[in-house]
């Protein structure tokens, strides 16, 4: 990269304060790209400060929805016109295919933003009322930003969840410091670029770099930050939970997920095949609605799981930067050897290694973090590999035999995030959306999403909605607001009423 990214803070771009850096690599080569500044509490505080006086003291606190759609406008408008740059940039930094950059994530995060903005001039609350017992007083809601939003953003999609997390915050009139994950900092640092050309006020939004355990800390921990946000592992969600509790702040967390696929044996096996592969290869599995365990009716488990094997074997590993590859490398060597880690309790644990299991061979793959697609079956649901997140190109299939036991086992995990069912019986379908605890069930297919729909968790996969009108609801709070409409004939305590039909 030509010059060296900085943060931006309140309007600058600074280096971290101690002057620390640390190296971003190329997850297909093991190369540096470039370093980026090695934030610390004293560069969180200053980000902090920067959004709490944005907030408090700027324009963007008196702002109006139709002001802040604008904002959110021409940011889409610059995201859209640097798409070839930014998904380069991308796939150099997070090695997901080029493909998948371009045509997919960062024109979905284009529609998110067009979506926001629209959503910012939509919020509503419910209608004024005489509540208070005859017609002495009105009451209304206001929908009111929360304030200073910290968020907190993973390695597997950087930019498009830096959209999912600043876009709602945003259009709800909030300001923000975003810390990217530190595998992943470069697009971030980018968006903070089209922000600034956009023209959003300094300290809107401030991007800051650095360790999770440091900066997430003092976001999570700072009394001037009133919500933290986050996508990233359980255990990550839970810490910023127990921190958060002190000093009771709202949390919205996107957490894991261990996504089910279930298939009946009147299920069209030749698409759920190909719908497996595309859900279970996608962003080389590291994607926490991956379909990844694949549940079979008995009568069909052998046919579906030669089709799955066939298919996955036309899967092109290769340089992300190539429009024929479909899989990319893993985003870094520790999630390679996570990977690996969990070949060798699959194999361990009996399951059948149906397909690859290793690092491709050859010299195009040697100094990235590659592994093959790969495919385990006659698994059953006390394996680890079945229930546990591994984040990565590795399926697994286990037998059912009737209706009940595919959503007994499909729901015996620990996550909730995304799931599908594939048969043709349409009351069959109606019946297992609703009996599975995900907050995504999808029928005959898996992957899409939509700005419209809500996207989040059930049970530990978090709370609180990405996307949707629902996820700017999120970022806001709620005011009664009442109004005496008796011109002070009704005063005092003995005419305190809580209300009557
Ligand atoms: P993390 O949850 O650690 O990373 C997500 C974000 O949280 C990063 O920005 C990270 O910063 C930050 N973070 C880390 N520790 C803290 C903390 N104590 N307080 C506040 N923020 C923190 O995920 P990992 O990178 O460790 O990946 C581990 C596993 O998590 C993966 O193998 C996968 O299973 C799962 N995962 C799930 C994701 C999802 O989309 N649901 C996304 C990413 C991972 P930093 O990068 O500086 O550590």
């Amino acid at each position: 990269m030509a010059e060296k990214p900085l943060n931006f803070i309140g309007g600058q771009w600074v280096g971290a304060a101690s002057g620390d850096t640390s190296k971003v690599i190329n997850p297909a080569n093991s190369r540096m790209i470039t370093e980026v500044p090695k934030g610390s509490v004293e560069d969180a505080k200053a980000a902090i400060d920067a959004a709490r006086n944005a907030f408090d003291k700027g324009p963007w606190g008196r702002s109006t929805p139709g002001e802040r759609a604008l904002y959110l406008l021409k940011l889409a408008d610059l995201l859209e016109k640097d798409a070839d740059r930014l998904a380069v940039l991308e796939t150099t930094n997070q090695g997901k295919t080029i493909k998948q950059a371009r045509d997919g994530d960062i024109p979905f995060a284009v529609d998110n933003l067009r979506f926001f903005a629209g959503a910012a001039r939509s919020l509503t609350s419910a209608a004024a009322g005489e509540y208070a017992g005859g017609l002495t007083g009105t009451s209304f809601l206001r929908r009111e930003p929360i304030g200073v939003v910290g968020s907190i953003t993973p390695w597997n999609y950087p930019l498009m969840m830096a959209v999912w997390k600043l876009g709602p915050a945003l259009a709800a009139g909030n300001t923000a410091v975003i810390k990217p994950a530190s595998l992943t900092p470069l697009t971030t640092i980018e968006m903070g670029k089209l922000i600034e050309k956009a023209g959003f006020p300094p300290g809107v939004v401030n991007v800051i770099t650095g360790p999770g355990s440091v900066l997430g800390d003092a976001l999570v921990s700072s009394p001037d930050v009133d919500m933290v946000s986050l996508t990233g592992d359980t255990a990550t969600g839970r810490k910023i939970m127990e921190a958060a509790a002190k000093a009771i702040k709202k949390v919205h967390l996107e957490l894991g997920g261990k996504a089910p696929f279930l298939v009946f044996e009147d299920a069209d096996l030749d698409a759920a095949a190909k719908g497996a592969v595309a859900a279970g290869f996608v962003n080389t599995g590291q994607d926490c609605t991956q379909a990844c365990r694949f549940l079979v009716q008995e009568s069909v488990v052998e046919r579906f799981s030669k089709k799955l094997v066939a298919e996955a074997k036309t899967v092109v590993v290769g340089d992300p930067l190539s429009r024929e590859t479909d899989m990319g490398p893993l985003v870094s060597k520790a999630q390679l050897e996570k990977v690996e880690s969990y070949v060798k309790i699959g194999k361990e644990s009996g399951a059948t290694l149906a397909l690859g299991g290793k690092r491709p061979a050859g010299k195009a793959f040697k100094d990235g973090f590659f592994h093959e697609p790969t495919v385990f079956t006659d698994c059953d649901p006390d394996m680890r590999v079945v229930h546990e997140e591994i984040f990565g190109p590795v399926l697994t299939v286990e037998p059912f035999g009737k209706e009940d036991e595919a959503v007994h086992n499909a729901n015996d995990v620990i996550y909730g995030l995304y799931s599908s069912v594939w048969t043709k019986n349409v009351a069959r379908a109606m019946r297992v959306a609703r009996a599975l605890r995900f907050g995504a069930v999808e029928v005959n297919d898996h992957l899409p999403i939509v700005s419209e729909m809500p996207h989040g968790g059930y049970k530990q996969s978090g709370f609180g909605k990405d996307l949707s009108l629902h996820s700017v609801e999120d970022y806001t709070q709620l005011k009664h607001v009442y109004v005496d409409l008796t011109e002070a004939q009704r005063k005092g305590w003995h005419y305190i009423t809580y209300g009557k039909p």
